[in-house]
């Protein structure tokens, strides 16, 4: 066979540094040879954010998986670590738009719990297919996407051409939790998998439909004219990420125990209670499931 094209991946961990469980994994692969149980691919790993991974916190200025779009990293006169730690991290693996790296996971976890929740900022077949299969191969996999939000990605995962993230929870951020980390580690060895036998020759066309949750919107914490918080999440809605939810359900629950009802329009929480996003006062995401039709993914060799 000759040389494999678009083999170039990297499997990236610490993007937040108090996400602890990619960035074990990635020591644990770099000294399991990992990259020995994947001959085809030019297999790399990638701590994203090292100064926020030993102060273990989210970021040090600002959300390093917020910089990456092209005018941002185009722009030298961003201030902040993570602005510049984000053009180093394109120079590494990019530059977006005409990147070394063919393929980009990243890997994250939620102290909500969003399950082995595939991130999805491309809807193509190649990044369909592979959200079909691993719903195929792995329990408790939901595709959610952030695709239509916007056209130039601010991800890390959006430099290459093919990128996702992988988010898994609950765990609390700073710790692990075996659970999580196994179920990360076998999501990302069955996207290396995949990845391998697609260049290697071999199509996969699930057929049907996909079903993602699409985001539209956030609910944000109540607060009083002086800014402070007034109410909890509901208890009820605490770890039920993706369940329904109808205008006069309960949302919160104000600090004497009154409920406080919901009123937007029919939707899906997601990221309840995200201790990440206490920091913009947003109490869980707003979503939607979507059906998007699934098209065979060819073979790379097919395109030469
Ligand atoms: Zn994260």
């Amino acid at each position: 066979m000759a040389t494999p094209i678009a083999n170039r991946v990297c499997v990236v961990g610490g993007t937040h540094g108090n996400e602890i469980t990619g960035v074990n994994l990635l020591a644990h692969w770099q000294a399991q040879r990992l990259v020995e149980q994947f001959e085809s691919l030019d297999l790399k790993f990638l701590l994203a954010n090292p100064r926020a991974v030993k102060d273990n916190k989210r970021y040090i200025d600002v959300d390093l998986n917020r910089c990456f779009r092209l005018q941002d990293l185009n722009n030298p006169n961003l201030p902040g670590y993570e602005r510049s730690r984000a053009c180093e991290i394109n120079k590494l693996l990019g530059p977006k738009g005409r990147a070394k790296t063919d393929f980009i996971i990243d890997l994250h976890t939620s102290t909500a719990n969003m399950r082995t929740n595939i991130v999805l900022i491309k809807h193509d077949a190649f990044h369909l297919q592979l959200a079909a299969h691993l719903q195929r191969v792995l329990p408790d996999v939901v595709v959610t996407s952030e695709a239509e939000l916007m056209p130039d990605h601010h991800f890390l995962c959006s430099i290459a051409e093919r990128g996702l993230v992988i988010e898994v929870g609950p765990v609390a951020q700073g710790a692990l939790d075996f659970r999580v980390l196994k179920a990360t580690q076998d999501a990302t060895l069955a996207c290396l998998d995949f990845y391998q036998r697609w260049i290697r020759g071999e199509t996969f066309a699930c057929e049907g439909e996909l079903e993602v949750m699409s985001y539209f919107d956030k609910v944000y914490f109540p607060r009083d004219d002086r800014g402070h918080m007034t109410a909890c999440i509901a208890p009820e809605l605490l770890y039920q990420d993706y369940a329904p939810i109808n205008p006069g359900d309960p949302l919160f629950v104000d600090f004497a125990g009154k409920p406080m009802a919901y009123e937007g329009e029919p939707a899906h929480l997601a990221f309840i209670n995200e201790a990440a996003y206490y920091d913009q006062g947003i109490a869980a995401c707003l979503c939607r499931p979507k059906k998007l039709p699934l098209t065979p993914l060819e073979s790379p060799w097919q395109k030469q």
